[in-house]
């Protein structure tokens, strides 16, 4: 198994244990979203479009989910292990990606949509390296990197419930698609510290 797909609810700590592989493995990621938000914020005439999309906590189209996935791979060097964070969202999603990526194993982190909601509500991130930091972190910059840290735009009560509603309805099946498929899909509990999850995605890799 080469590349891995990250696949749970907004908040389950997908993108924190992404760079923790990235750190320790040398994986590279690609993190859907912020690719997103990137788009957004330059000057491509469906920008604004989009980042009202992003706003609303809806899916952009497949069109531009196909642009920036295969400006990535395009740029890929040979032999790289990813981490797909936010790709697949959606079975059209899942047939495209498929198309370009074959061997990838699965990581279902699994949080109930309740602690999801708390997590989301109050987190803010270094908008250049997306770091996330949850509302219990007291400073106002990353201590990394002395960015100040700031609130998504689409971190809103009405966004992350939408989020949350699109993740149940279009992307969660995906999940139990793959297992019919037999492919490698691993169940992690993400309701635990982060290096306790980290040490059940080491486990399930057979890393470390
Ligand atoms: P995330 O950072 O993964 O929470 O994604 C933030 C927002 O980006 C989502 O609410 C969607 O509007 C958009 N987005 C991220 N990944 C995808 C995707 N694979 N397909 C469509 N929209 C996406």
């Amino acid at each position: 198994m080469n590349h891995i797909v990250l696949i749970g609810i907004q908040g389950s700590g997908k993108g924190t244990q992404a760079r923790k592989l990235v750190e320790k493995y040398g994986y590279v990621i690609f993190e859907t979203g912020a690719e997103l938000r990137k788009f957004s914020q330059g000057n491509h005439p469906q920008a604004g479009e989009v980042k009202m999309i992003l706003e609303s906590g809806n899916l952009v189209p497949l069109w531009l989910i196909k642009e920036i996935l295969a400006d990535f791979i395009k740029n890929l060097p040979a032999n790289t292990k990813v981490i797909f964070d936010g790709i697949p969202r959606n079975a059209e999603q899942k047939q495209v990606f498929e198309e370009v990526v074959a061997d990838f194993g699965v990581l279902y982190f699994q949080l109930d949509r309740h602690d999801a909601m708390a997590r989301l509500l109050g987190r803010r991130i270094d908008p250049t390296t997306n770091e996330t930091f949850g509302a219990d972190f007291e400073l106002d910059y990353n201590p990394k990197t002395g960015e100040k840290l700031v609130v998504r735009s689409d971190d809103t009560e009405q966004a992350i419930l939408r989020r949350i509603e699109v993740f149940y309805d279009v992307t969660l099946p995906l999940v139990e698609t793959w297992k019919q498929e037999e492919r490698k899909v691993y169940d992690i509990d993400a309701d635990l510290s982060v290096d306790e999850v980290f040490e059940e995605v080491e486990k399930v890799l057979h890393l470390g």
